[in-house]
C-alpha cells in the first residue's frame, strides 16, 4: 500500500514562505518550481515514497526487488506478500496521478474488485449499472450464492432509477458499483450526480467507480464524489497486453485499512516484475492516450459519416456526452457501431487485417472484436437482449498505428463485407456509400424500372385464410427456461382476405389499425433477397440488413403499431412472391385483441403466410381438410414472420395458430432438445378472458425473469420446477380418459390459483390482474383466474365451469366492464389454420369454392373493412364453406 500524503512531491502547492520580494527572480523561480506539474510530466517522473530510504547506486529506473523475503527486523519490508520496494514505487505512483491519498496494486481487475467488494458482509446490497463489465457480474453472481450479498441492477444513465433501492429501508444498500462510460455501449453515468443522491440517502454507502476505460489521465472519480475507484491495470495502465494487473485507489483512511488487510490476509498483491512493468507502462500513459483518443475521433467520424450507428461519446449527438465532458478530459480509445446484420458484423471482423481480432482494450494495438461473442458471451442472450445490446455491434479498441492505416484497413474489410460500396473513385480516397441506406433505396427503386410490367397474375385471384389466436393456459415465461408451457387455440380469429389486381401494385389494408399502403411493386429492394432464405429453418434468422431497408425506406412511419407489420407483410410477401410478383390487396382484420398477449400477431402471422403460399401457387389449394404436412409448412413460414415481428418468439403462438387444439411445448435450451405434442381427446374448455387494457412491454418482463433467475437462483429455479409439475398435472388432466369431467375441472382450477401465485412471484403480475381475480373470486362466481402471457397487465384467463349458468356469466362481465375491463367468452381447443375460396374466384380447380359457396353472396371487402368484431365473424361464415387442418 501507499500513500501519497505527507511528502513533499512536485504536487505541493503551499506559497513558499521564503520568498522575498528583493529578489525577484528567485521568487519567480520558487513560484515556478511550487506550480504543480502537469498529468504528462507526473507520469513520466517516479518519486520515491520514502525518501529516506535512497537507492544504494541511485538506479534511475526502480529497480526489481526480486525477493520473497527481506532479512533483519524491524526493517520496513519483511515479507513481499505484505510490501516490496519495487510495488510500493508503483503504489505511490498510483496514487500520485490518481489523486489519492492510497493506493493498491494486486494482480488483476477482477483481483480488485473481489478485495473491494470484501468490504461488504452478508444481508448487505449493491446497486450496479446494467451494463457492466461481464466479469464485475459473474463475480455479483458468485456474492449472491455464496455470500448472501444481492445486487440491484439499475439504468445508472438515469440517477433516479437508483432511488427505490435508496428509499427502501428494507434495502442495506452498502455500495454502488458505476461503470463510465459502460463498455460496449459507452452510456454515461453521472458520477458527481449520482454520489450526492447515493450521500443523502445512504451516507455510508460506498461508491465504487471501475476507471478502467478512461484511466486516472481522462476521469479522476475521486474527484467527482466517488470513495473507491479501481482500474484494470491490464488496460490503458500497461499500455501492452503484456501483464495482469488491478490498481485501486481511494482517499478514505478506514476503507483503505480494510483493503490493505484484504491483500495481506488473501496474498493477490502485484509481483514485484509485474509492479516494474506497470510502472513503467505509466510512464508513456497520457502519450499512448493522446494518440489512441485522436485516432479513435478520426475513425468515429469516418464511421459515422458511412451512416454507421456510433456509440462513442467524442461524437456529437452521442447520449450524456455534456455530461461526459463534464466528468471526464476526453472521450477515449474505445468505440462501438452497428451494421444492422450480424452477418455483416461477422464478415468485417473477419475481413480485417491490421486490427486484431481479440478481447480486451487498452493496448498500444488496435483490436476489433464482437462483444456479444466474445466478451459479453457469457451474458445470457435475453439479458443482452434487455440491456439493449445488440448482437451486431462491432467494438474497435484503438492503438497508435498510424489512423491513416487503420481506416485503410477498415475500409478494405468494409468493402470486402459489402457494408459500403464505392461511389466515386476519383480522389486519394475512393468516395463510398453504405449499402442498405435510404439513399440507395431512391436509386434502387430507378434501376428496378426496368422490370416494371413483368407482374404475373396471382394463382388464387380472391382468398380468405384465417387462424386463431391463442391461450397459454400454464407455463408462461417458465417456457423461456425450458419449462413446458400449455397453449390452446381460442375462438377469436385473424382474418386474411386476398385479392388479385391489374396495376402493378401491392397493397397492405389493416383497417384495425387504420393503415394503408400501396407499392409499386417493381420498386421494392429485389436484388437484396437471399437465395438462403427462400426456405425458412426454424433456426434461422431474418435478414436484418433486409428488415432495415424496408423499415427505413419502404414502410411508412406514420402508424407505429402497424410498422413491423407491414415490415413483415413486405418480407415475406418478397421471399414467396416467386417471379410472377402478382399484383395484390391483402385486406387482414382481427377479432381477437391486438397486443393483448392473446396470440393475435401469430395469427396475423399465419393467416399472411397461408394465403401467400396458396395465393401464389407455392401450396395446391386444399381438396378436403388442409392436410398436416401443409400446417407445416405455413407454420414454419409464419414463425419466420414472428421472428421478424418479435425477435426471438418460442414458437408455441405460431404453433398454435396453425394446427388448433392445444398442445404441450417445451423450448430446446442449453443442450436439452425442445418438444411439441399434441393433447388430444380433451372436451374443449370455456374460458373468459379479460383484457385489462394495462399495456406492458413484453421483452422487458422476459428480461426481467430471467435476471432474477441469474441473480437469485435459489428463489427462481424452484419456482420454474414447481411450475414444470404444474405444466405436466395439466397435460396428463387434459388427456386424462380416466378423471371425470367434474374432476378435471376442479384440477385445472388448483393449477390455475398455483400458477398464478408464481408468475407473481417471478416478478410479472400487476395490481389490475389482481383486481379481475378478487373480482371472479367473489360471490356468486367464485371462479379462478391467472394471468396469461407477458403479465405485467395484459390478459387474465377465468375457467368457467360447464354447468356455470349463462346469467352469472353475463353478470360477471359487466361487474368486469363496471371496471374499465373488456371480457371475451371463448372455448379452448378448436380449429387452427382455416381456409375459403370466395364465389367469385376464378379458380375452380378446388372443391372449396363449391357447395358452400352457392349459397353464399360475394363477399364485399368494404363490408369486411368496417364490420365490427361479432359482424366479422358472422362476415367470415358467410363467405364459403371454411376448410380446417
Ligand atoms: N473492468 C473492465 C471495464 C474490464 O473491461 C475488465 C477486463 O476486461 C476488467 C474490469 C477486469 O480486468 P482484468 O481482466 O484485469 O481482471
Amino acid at each position: 500500500m501507499a500513500s501519497s500524503t505527507g511528502q513533499s512531491t512536485p504536487l505541493d502547492t503551499s506559497t513558499p514562505s521564503s520568498a522575498s520580494p528583493s529578489h525577484n527572480h528567485s521568487l519567480t523561480s520558487s513560484l515556478l518550481r511550487a506550480k504543480p506539474y502537469k498529468f504528462a510530466t507526473q507520469c513520466a517522473t517516479v518519486d520515491n515514497p520514502d525518501p529516506s530510504h535512497k537507492d544504494q547506486h541511485g538506479a534511475s529506473s526502480v529497480p526489481i526487488y526480486q525477493t520473497a523475503t527481506f532479512k533483519g527486523m524491524g526493517g520496513q519490508y519483511d515479507y513481499t506478500r505484505s510490501g516490496n520496494p519495487t510495488r510500493s514505487h508503483l503504489e505511490h505512483h498510483i496514487a500520485k496521478i490518481s489523486s489519492a491519498r492510497h493506493a493498491f496494486a494486486v494482480t488483476s481487475g477482477m483481483g480488485a474488485l473481489d478485495v473491494i467488494f470484501r468490504l461488504l458482509k452478508p444481508g448487505d446490497s449493491i446497486i450496479a449499472g446494467n451494463d457492466l463489465y461481464g466479469g464485475s457480474n459473474r463475480l455479483i453472481g458468485y456474492l449472491k450464492q455464496h455470500n448472501g450479498i444481492t445486487t440491484h441492477h439499475v439504468d445508472t444513465t438515469v440517477p433516479a432509477s437508483l432511488l427505490p433501492y435508496l428509499e427502501d429501508p428494507e434495502q442495506n444498500v452498502a455500495m454502488v458499483l458505476l461503470e463510465t462510460p459502460t463498455n460496449p455501449l459507452l452510456q454515461i453515468a453521472d458520477i458527481e450526480a449520482i454520489s450526492r443522491l447515493v450521500k443523502r440517502y445512504k451516507k455510508d454507502a460506498i461508491i465504487v467507480v471501475d476507471n478502467t476505460m478512461m484511466s486516472p489521465y481522462l476521469q479522476r472519480p475521486l474527484e467527482l464524489g466517488a470513495d473507491v475507484v479501481y482500474d484494470s491495470g491490464t488496460k490503458y495502465l500497461s499500455g501492452h497486453h503484456d501483464l495482469m494487473a488491478g490498481v485501486i485507489s481511494c482517499d478514505r483512511d478506514d476503507i483503505a485499512k480494510g483493503i490493505a488487510f484484504t491483500i495481506n490476509s488473501i496474498g493477490n498483491a502485484l509481483s514485484p516484475f509485474d509492479s516494474f512493468l506497470l510502472l513503467r507502462g505509466v510512464k508513456t500513459l497520457s502519450l499512448r492516450i493522446d494518440k489512441q483518443q485522436s485516432n479513435t475521433i478520426q475513425i468515429a467520424n469516418y464511421l459515422a459519416a458511412l451512416g454507421f450507428k456510433v456509440n462513442y461519446p467524442g461524437l456529437p449527438g452521442h447520449p450524456g456526452k455534456e455530461i461526459h465532458d463534464r466528468l471526464a478530459k476526453g472521450p477515449g480509445a474505445v468505440l462501438s457501431f452497428e451494421t444492422g446484420d450480424v452477418g455483416m458484423s461477422e464478415r468485417i471482423v473477419g475481413s480485417t487485417r491490421l486490427w486484431g481480432i481479440s478481447v480486451s482494450f487498452g493496448c498500444i494495438n488496435s483490436l476489433i472484436s464482437m462483444p456479444c461473442l466474445m466478451s459479453h458471451a457469457s451474458i445470457d442472450p435475453a439479458v443482452r437482449a434487455a440491456r439493449n445490446l445488440p448482437e451486431d455491434l462491432i467494438r474497435l479498441c484503438v492503438g497508435i498505428e498510424d489512423p491513416e492505416d487503420l481506416i485503410d484497413d477498415l475500409e478494405a474489410a468494409l468493402l470486402e463485407a459489402g457494408a459500403v460500396r464505392v461511389i466515386d473513385e476519383a480522389g486519394s480516397r475512393a468516395k463510398l456509400e453504405r449499402v442498405g441506406r435510404r439513399e440507395k433505396v431512391v436509386e434502387l427503386s430507378s434501376e428496378r424500372k426496368s422490370v416494371e410490367g413483368q407482374q404475373g397474375r396471382a394463382v388464387v385471384e380472391k382468398l380468405i385464410t384465417s387462424a386463431p389466436g391463442k391461450v397459454i393456459l400454464f407455463g408462461e415465461h417458465a417456457v423461456v427456461h425450458g419449462v413446458t408451457a400449455i397453449a390452446g387455440s381460442i375462438d377469436l380469429r385473424c382474418y386474411c382476405f386476398a385479392t388479385s389486381r391489374s396495376d402493378a401494385s401491392l397493397s397492405l389494408v389493416l383497417p384495425d389499425l387504420a393503415y394503408s399502403q400501396t407499392w409499386d411493386i417493381a420498386s421494392l429492394p429485389w436484388d437484396r433477397i437471399r437465395a438462403s432464405l427462400k426456405a425458412p429453418r426454424a433456426d434461422q434468422a431474418p435478414d436484418q440488413e433486409l428488415l432495415t431497408l424496408l423499415s427505413n425506406g419502404f414502410v411508412k412511419p406514420d402508424v407505429i403499431q402497424a410498422v413491423q407489420a407491414a415490415q413483415a407483410f413486405l418480407y415475406m410477401y418478397m421471399h414467396l412472391c416467386g417471379s410472377t410478383r402478382p399484383a395484390q390487396t391483402y385486406t387482414i382484420r382481427s377479432s381477437l385483441p391486438i397486443s393483448a398477449g392473446l396470440g393475435s400477431s401469430a395469427a396475423y402471422s399465419v393467416a399472411l403466410s397461408s394465403s401467400l403460399l396458396y395465393t401464389h401457387g407455392i401450396l395446391p389449394l386444399p381438396s378436403a381438410q388442409i392436410s398436416r404436412e401443409h400446417a407445416d409448412v405455413v407454420n414454419a413460414w409464419a414463425f419466420l414472420a414472428e421472428k421478424v415481428l418479435h425477435g426471438t418468439p418460442s414458437g408455441v403462438d405460431n404453433t398454435v395458430a396453425a394446427l388448433g387444439g392445444a398442445i404441450a411445448f417445451r423450448k430446446a435450451v442449453k443442450g436439452k432438445e425442445g418438444s411439441l405434442e399434441g393433447i388430444h381427446g380433451f372436451k374443449s374448455l370455456k374460458f373468459l378472458l379479460t383484457d385489462t387494457k394495462v399495456p406492458r412491454d413484453t421483452k422487458t418482463l422476459v428480461a426481467g425473469v430471467a435476471r432474477r433467475k441469474l441473480e437469485e437462483p435459489d428463489t427462481i429455479n424452484p419456482l420454474l420446477a414447481s411450475i414444470q409439475s404444474i405444466s405436466s398435472t395439466a397435460q396428463s388432466t387434459l388427456a386424462s380418459s380416466t378423471l371425470s369431467r367434474v374432476e378435471q375441472l376442479e384440477t385445472l382450477e388448483r393449477l390455475i390459483d398455483q400458477n398464478h401465485q408464481h408468475l407473481v412471484s417471478l416478478g410479472v403480475g400487476h395490481a389490475a390482474l389482481e383486481a379481475v381475480r378478487a373480482k371472479t373470486r367473489e360471490e356468486p362466481w367464485k371462479l379462478k383466474t391467472k394471468l396469461t402471457g407477458a403479465g405485467g397487465g395484459g390478459c387474465a384467463v377465468t375457467l368457467v365451469p360447464d354447468d356455470f349458468p349463462a346469467a352469472s356469466l353475463g353478470s360477471l362481465q359487466s361487474a368486469l366492464a363496471a371496471s374499465g375491463f373488456e371480457t371475451y367468452v371463448t372455448t379452448v381447443g378448436g380449429s387452427g389454420l382455416g381456409v375459403v375460396v370466395p364465389p367469385s374466384s376464378s379458380s375452380s380447380s378446388s372443391a372449396l369454392s363449391e357447395g358452400g359457396a352457392e349459397a353464399s353472396r360475394v363477399p364485399d371487402v368494404k363490408r369486411f373493412e368496417e364490420a365490427g368484431s361479432e359482424e366479422l365473424v358472422r362476415w367470415a361464415e358467410a363467405a364459403g364453406r371454411w376448410t380446417y387442418v
